[in-house]
């Protein structure tokens, strides 16, 4: 088999870590290298800043926002020209479904296509002031913009995070996760095919430990966009507050879905399943917890069950419902969470299959749904990141708003009932950044902003809100008598 060797992507430019070591790249649904990457040091971490610098003041920084937004809309155009490329290597890379991960090529797409739109509508204001003056506001951009991106939707998040900041006119440096990043250095060359300035975007792939801190505390990055866990986006907003400058974060959750006995079970129930199990679970704003009014509780519980017992597990090429996770050290955390359930005598309700033929050296783990869990157990506490769903049944809108926001965390809630009035009391009673009422965005809809609360994070990102994000106001105050 070729192993595939992919440098640093520095000024429009191919070319090995300074430090000349590689990382293997292994794909989960077999176990095998089939990559490397370049190890990324401090060094290559300043050069790709210096080059982002020296963008904004060539010929990036030269052209208006609606050159900018059509040098994006012309990516989009690119990337989906690369749509099978694309699917393919995510498949490949992340272990992700073909289906899946065709959708996430879309939905990268969409977003430069959204934020192509967007780069010339974002407008100051006029702010009435004293007789004599005329003060109005404008958006410039940060300038060079961090981005640490994590291995579970390497080119969504790519898509949100570059996207709105390119639009605003910053330089990026991306440091994309080194479990799974190959789409993202893919999408370099069809940036550049597409027209991209040198230096607008800047990738430099390695160890979070290496590349990644170097990233953080670099003193000439203006802004950072974190995507990632609770631990490491607390040590980036640290490194961050040395020089001063602002951070996006975007970390984990343990999202609920709140079911009422007056809910349409028949369109509620798929998407139970569905966004606990979609991406084999690793989605930030997956719905682990699913709390069901004790009327219907039985009811929901048995048709989860039946759906989860027709999951099929396998290679992400062979495009079932669950792919693998993405390492054998994510299948061991996982697989961490279900021994201590069955230690501590939780019910497992259903189970899906691995298929037999599954490679025996894939990182594959069974969806499980576990009931009537106890609410301190850990599997209600903790991210688990895998296919794990816990079930338990709640009496009224009070109890079931306790039980919600009852954890560290709060990025989705997902509502299900027909009862307006409640739709709209639980909607401003539940902890979180995002409520779907009567259905279920888990990474969906380019267009909404998204972020979390509490330990999910701070600031938005997606929609045309992110576009604030990566830009400072200025106020201009002008005295003309
Ligand atoms: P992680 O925090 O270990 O890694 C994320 C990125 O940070 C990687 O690129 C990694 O190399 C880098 N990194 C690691 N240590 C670093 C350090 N000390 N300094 C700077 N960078 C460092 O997270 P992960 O395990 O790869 O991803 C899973 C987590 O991401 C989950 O908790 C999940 O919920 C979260 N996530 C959140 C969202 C969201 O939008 N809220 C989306 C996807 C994933």
């Amino acid at each position: 088999m070729t192993v595939k060797t992919y440098g640093n992507f520095i000024a429009n430019k191919w070319q090995d870590a300074t430090g000349g070591e590689f990382i293997a790249v292994r794909d989960p649904s077999n176990g095998l290298e089939f990559a490397r990457i370049a190890r990324g040091t401090r060094d290559d971490i300043d050069l790709a800043v210096r080059s982002a610098r020296a963008a904004l003041s060539g010929e990036w920084g030269r052209l208006t926002p609606t050159e900018r937004g059509r040098v994006l809309t012309r990516i989009s155009a690119g990337v989906l020209r690369n749509i099978d490329l694309l699917t393919e290597l995510e498949a490949r890379d992340v272990g992700k479904p073909l289906t899946q991960a065709r959708a996430d090529v879309v939905a990268l797409a969409r977003y430069l296509e959204f934020y192509g739109g967007a780069a010339d509508k974002v407008h100051g204001d006029t702010i009435p002031y004293q007789n004599g003056f005329t003060v109005l506001t404008v958006y410039e951009p940060h300038g060079v913009t961090g981005h640490i991106i994590p291995w579970n939707y390497p080119m969504q998040i790519l898509g949100r995070s570059l996207g709105a900041a390119l639009a605003m006119g910053n330089a990026a440096v991306v440091k994309p996760a080194e479990e799974a990043c190959l789409t993202i250095l893919e999408f370099a060359r069809i940036a550049e095919e597409g027209g991209l300035p040198s230096g607008a975007l800047n990738i430099v792939t390695g160890f979070g430990s290496e590349a990644g801190v170097a990233l953080s505390e670099h003193p000439d990055v203006n802004h950072i966009s974190f995507t990632g866990s609770v631990r490491t986006g607390e040590m980036v907003q640290a490194a961050a507050a040395k020089n001063a400058v602002p951070v996006t974060l975007e970390l984990g959750g343990k999202s609920a879905q709140i079911v009422f006995a007056d809910a349409d079970l028949d369109r509620a129930v798929p998407f139970l399943v569905n966004a606990g199990i979609q991406n084999a679970g690793q989605t930030c704003s997956a719905s682990s917890r699913i709390l069901v009014e004790r009327a219907v509780y039985e009811e929901v519980v048995a048709r989860m069950s039946e759906r989860y017992r027709a999951l099929k597990v396998g290679p992400a090429g062979s495009d079932l419902s669950v792919g693998p996770v993405v390492s054998h050290r994510q299948k061991a955390i996982v697989e961490g969470f279900l021994a201590d359930a069955a230690k501590d005598g939780l019910k497992v309700a259903a189970q899906g299959e691995i298929v037999a033929d599954a490679p025996a050296e894939g990182a594959y783990v069974a969806p499980t749904l576990l009931r009537d869990v106890p609410h301190q157990h850990r599997t209600v506490q903790e991210e688990i990141f895998g296919p794990v769903q816990v079930i338990m049944p709640f009496d009224g809108e009070e109890e079931a708003i306790r039980l919600a926001n009852g954890t560290a965390y709060g990025l989705v809630c997902g509502v299900w009932t027909n009862d307006g009035g409640r739709q709209l009391r639980m909607a401003r009673a539940v902890h979180a950044g995002q409520v779907f009422i009567n259905n279920y965005g888990a990474g969906g809809g380019v267009e909404l902003p998204f972020g979390g609360v509490k330990k999910s994070g701070h600031g938005r990102e997606k929609g045309f809100e992110a576009l604030y994000g990566f830009a400072s106001m200025k106020t201009i105050s002008v005295y003309h008598g």
